[in-house]
């Protein structure tokens, strides 16, 4: 299949005031997709549209060929995997339980998992260097702890789309880097699709191979990043004046901003 998702005509609101106007996107396998754009612009309702949080309120959302709302709620948790802007947990679950959790809507109805299933668990406890206090209560972790648990549990989870919602921002810049490098590799070596709003835009040049801009609930400019990341996109969505420019160090294009001079 050429595509994954096939969005026409998406319109959402809370209320009566409109956040999507109009979203018409098609979305292929084996894509790093960076959703980007100012504060209030769209992009977590966007995110929770494709995770069928939220339903539209006009238009349509196909997923892999059949109308995200009639997938049964088991089986799109097989293929899709959220990590949220707040990873919340309330009870003292231990990281490791945590992790586990991902597992669950693979399993059979109170089967328990198999040696491969905590092999995985192992796997990516490690990948995400979560390892040392994975039986530390998730209570008590740091947010940048916390984000690596939640992306540690969307692994586990084995999707074939992973959802992120600005998941490396409680994170430094070294965690930020192998976060999103680790998933790169996953998404390289097992053709995982990558959906992810981000607000760094050198960090979303150095994830996304393709960028989807909105502003005001509307997709502005889309395309691959090459294509889009342009100093004429980056004026039009955020009305600063940009100079992107190729980055030899980091093989892609590195974005410097300024506040208009006569704006
Ligand atoms: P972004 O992720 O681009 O910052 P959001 O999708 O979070 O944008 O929000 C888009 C708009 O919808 C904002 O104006 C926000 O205040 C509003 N909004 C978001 N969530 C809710 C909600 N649960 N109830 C009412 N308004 C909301």
């Amino acid at each position: 299949m050429d595509r994954l998702w096939s969005l026409k005509d998406v319109s959402f609101g809370y209320g009566t005031t409109p956040v999507l106007q109009e979203v018409s996107l098609e979305l292929r396998p084996g894509h790093c997709y960076g959703i980007l754009g100012p504060n209030g612009s769209g992009k977590t309702t966007l995110l929770d549209l494709l995770s069928g949080l939220l339903a539209p309120q006009s238009g349509t959302i196909e997923f892999n060929g059949r109308f995200l709302h009639s997938w049964p709620k088991k089986h799109l948790a097989q293929q899709l995997a959220l990590v949220p802007q707040d990873f919340m947990v309330r009870f003292g679950y231990s990281v490791r339980e945590v992790v586990e959790m991902g597992l669950h809507p693979h399993l059979h109805r109170f089967a328990t998992p198999s040696s491969e299933d905590l092999a995985l668990i192992e796997e990516v406890l490690e990948l995400t260097g979560i390892t040392t206090f994975a039986d530390r209560s998730v209570t008590r972790l740091s947010g940048g702890e916390k984000q690596r648990v939640a992306v540690a549990r969307a692994l586990a989870q084995q999707p074939t789309v992973l959802l992120l919602d600005e998941a490396t921002s409680n994170l430094d810049i070294h965690h930020s880097l192998e976060i999103l490098q680790l998933i790169r590799k996953r998404f390289e070596q097992q053709g995982m699709q990558v959906i992810a709003v981000m607000h760094d835009l050198n960090l979303a040049s150095f994830f996304c191979d393709h960028l989807i801009f909105l502003k005001k609930g509307h997709v502005v400019c889309q395309g691959p990043t090459e294509e889009v990341l342009t100093p004429e996109t980056i004026a039009t969505v955020y009305g600063v004046e940009a100079e992107v420019t190729p980055n030899t160090f980091t093989n892609c294009r590195q974005v410097s901003f300024r506040l208009p001079v006569n704006p």
